[in-house]
Formats: C-alpha cells, sequence, structure tokens
C-alpha cells in the first residue's frame, strides 16, 4: 500500500466508490509513512476517507480494497493486534453491523511477537 495525499482530489484518485476497505492515516517523515489512525469502512472507503480528508488532521493515507465485509474487518483486526498500540485507535474494531464475525487473532494475539515492518507488516512467529 503506497501512501496519497489526503486530500479529496487524492482520495477520488485512488479509490473507487462504493467498496468496501481498510485504511490507514498518517504523516510521512524522511520518505517513510507512519500510521497514527487506521480504520475501514463496510460500504463506502471512499466516502469514509473524503470525510478524513475534510477533517485536515493527517497529511496522507493509504488503502486497499476488501473482498467483502469480513475480509475489510480482519484486515482491520491484523492491525489492532500488530499496531494498536502504537496508534491513536483506542478500542479494539467493532464487529461489523449485523454480522456475528469474530476476530481471528484475539485467540494467538500472544503468540505474535515480532513485527518484521520491514516485510510490509507481515508478521513472523518466532516461538
Ligand atoms: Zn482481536
Amino acid at each position: 500500500m503506497s501512501p496519497h495525499t489526503l486530500t479529496p482530489q487524492g482520495v477520488r484518485q485512488h479509490v473507487q466508490p462504493g467498496i468496501a476497505g481498510f485504511y490507514r492515516l498518517g504523516t510521512i517523515v524522511n520518505g517513510e509513512f507512519f500510521t497514527y489512525y487506521f480504520g475501514r469502512s463496510d460500504e463506502d472507503l471512499r466516502q469514509r476517507l473524503l470525510r478524513h480528508a475534510s477533517n485536515g488532521f493527517y497529511t496522507h493515507f493509504t488503502a486497499r480494497e476488501a473482498e467483502d465485509v469480513q475480509d475489510a474487518f480482519e484486515m482491520e483486526c491484523l492491525d489492532w493486534h500488530l499496531q494498536g498500540d502504537q496508534t491513536t485507535n483506542k478500542v479494539h474494531p467493532a464487529q461489523p453491523k449485523g454480522s456475528d464475525l469474530e476476530c481471528p487473532y484475539c485467540s494467538y494475539n500472544e503468540q505474535i511477537t515480532e513485527i518484521n515492518t520491514a516485510n510490509n507488516g507481515i508478521y513472523t512467529n518466532v516461538r
């Protein structure tokens, strides 16, 4: 996910309307993207990002389209367990409305002991 400028133009250019997806908001320092907040939209990722763009809090975003609501939820859960304590996110991601989906990472969170950020956020289990 390469970062884009968090402006209405940047959002419209890089995110299709009407899709579920996952996003990170942050800023770029010395060429590196730092995530301050992340989230998902189950219905319209573009609309969600346009709202964030209008409040001017963050300068850049990354976004990834989801295959469906579950896919978006699980991407957000993964970020929560990997780096939630380094962001301004305060609570575990909520279930999609009307679903009984459960976070797949709560049960083995303790086994995640190392994050290889150089490898695009893919975690390594070293136990
Ligand atoms: Zn969880």
